[in-house]
């Protein structure tokens, strides 16, 4: 996996963070979502958002999705 993009991220139905591409210029992040969970970001509020298992990380509360 590749790592995310400074603590950019995105509402969305998908994986959460936005990486970096070739250029350096973020883009979402294309793996498929495996996990749901809360995401505080830098002001501390709290989002419902998906992520793949790289990017599992930092969500509070994670819960495998369904198949
Ligand atoms: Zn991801």
């Amino acid at each position: 996996m590749r790592e995310h993009y400074a603590e950019t991220f995105a509402i969305r139905d998908g994986c959460f963070r936005l990486v970096a591409d070739k250029a350096r210029r973020p883009e979402h992040c294309s793996e498929p979502p495996a996990w749901v969970g809360t995401y505080q970001d830098s002001k501390g509020r709290a989002h419902t958002v998906q992520a793949c298992d790289g990017h599992r990380g930092g969500l509070v509360n994670a819960r495998r999705i369904d198949g």
